[in-house]
């Protein structure tokens, strides 16, 4: 428990009311969307809640707030939209949750640059809308639209529907402002590439806040489509779709979505999206169908893309109405009785298919069956859906726990990381230094200079 004069401190730099101590507010902000059962071995970090919560209304306070924690070594743990389904907001260590959500305006549109500059806790939809009015919209569309932060998917680098054409969040970045561990502000220059020494805004991307917290960004942004062209592809086996996916990547036709699926009892379907200006949309439409054809496709229409895509963010809608914000055991109550998880690896292309048949033969020897197998946007990028074959017997959490465990370091083993989406937050800081070998070490020896007392999300990325 921190003392009465950190509160009062913290109100003085963020304001009366913006510093929450009440039990029930430091249960709500010590949660994402992860829940103990899909957290298996990490179950410790649900243990520690946080001891404060500030609420910073701009840069500079959370300049302040930081420098105050530096001073102080507290911890510190930046929260966006808390929508994260790996942990990345638990603070293990306690100490002082920073939410973000204030810092919501949008600063600038720019058509000419073709850029947003945004602060750090505008949602994705705001931005949706306010870049609607100049018939523009971002790169990154994933499921938690309505829910996620600008900054939050930058620091887990997200990937969403639209990844096949304009890559994961951190591909949208062009310029970022962070607050680093010490109270120091960096600016980095909003220009789409470096040549004079390295680009750190990738220091910031896909680090889930432990180098400092972001309080500015300015990202790419598209002209809204001219054309749109929905396809769906239905293929025999799963191979022979990712076959065709490949063959896509490999004549370069991006199409906006990618999206092909393998779930239970159902045909096996690749969801396609074309958009962009007219004759090209045409063009990449007729080819791709083509080269669907070519590896036992069957063109079924559009209807099943189009019902795909008019829902993708129903997910989202159904967390914000039920979810978010809301004290841990209503976050995990949503989840009672399921028995699933969802994992996302990203392996090299020659790799994927031999990873799944490994795959299947070791969840199966450990009693647990995959409801679902997808690529999304890319064919490296490979998900599973998996659950116990009987969730009732005695350690099927346990066996599910253990075969979960294998099929990710067999990612690892066969050239692959264990996550392409949502960053390792607590879940999977366990196997990062056995991905990352050396790389983990200078990741620490970066952290060691800018964060001497480890103040900033202790306790992620292995760290
Ligand atoms: C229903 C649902 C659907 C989802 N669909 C997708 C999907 O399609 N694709 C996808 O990629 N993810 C998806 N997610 C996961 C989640 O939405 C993403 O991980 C998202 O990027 C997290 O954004 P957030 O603002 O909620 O971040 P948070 O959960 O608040 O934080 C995520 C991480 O970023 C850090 N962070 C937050 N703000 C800052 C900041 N300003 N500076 C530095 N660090 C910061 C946090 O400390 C934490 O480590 C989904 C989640 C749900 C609940």
């Amino acid at each position: 428990m921190l003392e009465t004069s950190i509160a009062e401190s913290l109100t003085r730099i963020v304001g009366d009311g913006n510093v929450l101590t009440a039990p029930y507010d430091l249960d709500r902000y010590s949660a994402d969307a992860l829940t103990p059962f899909r957290a298996f071995r990490a179950g410790y970090a649900f243990e520690r809640l946080a001891d404060l919560v500030a609420r910073p209304g701009s840069a500079g306070e959370v300049a302040q707030v930081v420098t105050l924690a530096a001073g102080e070594g507290i911890p510190i743990v930046p929260y966006g939209g808390g929508t994260g389904v790996m942990g990345g907001v638990l603070p293990v260590r306690g100490g002082i949750v920073v939410d973000l959500r204030r810092l919501n305006r949008i600063r600038e549109i720019s058509s000419r640059d073709m850029t947003a500059t945004v602060e750090p806790g505008v949602v994705l939809q705001e931005l949706v809308d306010a870049l609607a009015e100049h018939n523009l919209m971002p790169g990154h569309d994933p499921y938690s639209v309505p829910i996620a932060t600008v900054a939050g998917t930058i620091s887990t680098n997200g990937v969403g529907y639209r990844a096949s054409a304009f890559g994961p969040m951190g591909q949208q970045v062009v310029a970022l402002q962070v607050v680093l561990p010490d109270g120091r502000i960096l600016d980095t220059r909003p220009v789409p590439k470096y040549s004079s020494g390295p680009n750190l805004n990738h220091l910031f991307i896909g680090s889930e806040g432990v180098f400092g917290i972001i309080t500015q960004a300015t990202i790419r942004v598209f002209r809204r489509p001219e054309a749109q062209v929905f396809a769906t592809v239905a293929f025999d086996s799963f191979d022979r779709g990712f076959d065709a996916a490949a063959e896509l990547m490999a004549l370069e036709l991006h199409p906006t979505l990618l999206d092909l699926t393998e779930a239970e009892d159902e045909e096996i379907k690749m969801f396609l999206l074309f958009e962009g200006y007219r004759e090209g949309v045409a063009a990449q439409e007729r080819r791709a169908m083509q080269v669907c054809a070519q590896f036992g496709g069957r063109d079924i229409g559009p209807e099943p893309t189009l019902d795909y895509w008019a829902d993708r963010h129903q997910s989202g809608e159904r967390y914000k109405r039920n979810a978010l914000g809301r004290p841990r055991e209503e976050r995990w109550n949503r989840q009672w009785g399921r028995r699933t998880d969802y994992l996302h690896m990203a392996l090299p292309l020659s790799q994927v298919l031999e990873y799944r048949r490994r795959c299947d033969r070791l969840l199966a020897a450990r009693g647990v069956k995959v409801v679902e197998y997808a690529i999304w946007s890319r064919p490296e990028f490979f998900s599973m859906m998996v659950e116990p074959v009987d969730p009732d017997r005695d350690g099927a959490g346990d066996n599910l726990a253990e075969a979960v465990e294998e099929v990710l370091t067999l990612a690892q083993d066969l050239g692959g990381v264990m996550e392409y989406c949502h960053g390792p937050g607590i879940k999977l800081n366990h196997l990062l230094a056995r991905e990352q070998g050396v790389g983990h070490q200078v990741i620490r020896d970066i952290k060691q200079t800018l964060d001497p007392s480890n103040i900033m999300n202790p306790g992620k990325l292995g760290l």
